[in-house]
């Protein structure tokens, strides 16, 4: 299970690993975007990581509303308002508890990805963030169900993200900015699904 401390040790990984990757986010961006995606999440992490710093909410849900209002109110573009549904519909799923189960993270993830979907209109192979994280959120739903812990279900999600990033390469874009290159966005990974891959990557660092 994963305590407030947990999912903050989640929260600053995820910041951390972003500035650390930044140039690399802002690369792919700049092949088929605006080449802000970088700036962009490093940007809402740190003013995200600014406010716990002032002090970690004392219920998952709190904390979770926290991180997705930031990055909706300092995150201009498409990034800022799918990245802060995420977390805001997870919030609203987990609820005020301490800690969340398996079961109650599966479902938070859950209800995060279909935010995403009620706010993008992203489907499979439209090569945008969707393509890292319904795999991920797949894969900790069937090691869940196969007994594994959050660690290990947490572990399968990060490696199916990964595997769906990868696999948005020889994509055509078919939603956000890469969209308006047509056939060009081809053989270019999505700098959405290589920062969702991050994402479930410290997820699981967190719940080792
Ligand atoms: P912007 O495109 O406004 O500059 P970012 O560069 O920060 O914003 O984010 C771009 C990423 O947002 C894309 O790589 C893609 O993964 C994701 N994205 C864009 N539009 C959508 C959408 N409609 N649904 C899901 N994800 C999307
Ligand atoms: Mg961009
Ligand atoms: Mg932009």
């Amino acid at each position: 299970a994963l305590d407030t401390a947990a999912v903050a040790d989640w929260i600053r990984r995820f910041r951390d690993v972003i500035a650390e990757k930044r140039d690399w986010l802002t690369e792919l961006d700049s092949a088929i975007g605006d080449a802000d995606h970088g700036a962009n999440m490093a940007r809402g992490m740190d003013a995200v990581v600014a406010k716990l710093d002032v002090g970690v909410p004392g219920t998952v849900d709190e904390l979770l509303k926290t991180v997705g209002m930031t990055l909706v109110s300092s995150v201009g573009g498409a990034s800022g308002p799918l990245y802060g549904t995420l977390f805001l519909r997870m919030g609203m799923t987990a609820g005020p508890v301490a800690e969340l189960d398996g079961a109650g993270l599966a479902a938070a993830l859950r209800a995060g990805l279909e935010g995403i979907v009620a706010r993008g209109k992203a489907e499979a192979g439209d090569k945008t963030m969707f393509d890292a994280m319904a795999p991920a959120v797949d894969a900790f739903d069937a090691a869940l169900a196969g007994g594994s812990d959050v660690g290990a279900a947490s572990a399968a999600a990060a490696e199916a993200a990964a595997a769906g990033r990868d696999a948005t390469e020889p994509l055509v874009a078919r939603k956000g900015r890469a969209s308006y290159l047509g056939e060009r966005s081809a053989g270019h990974l999505d700098p959405g699904a290589a920062s969702t891959t991050l994402l479930f990557e410290t997820l699981a660092a967190a719940s080792a």
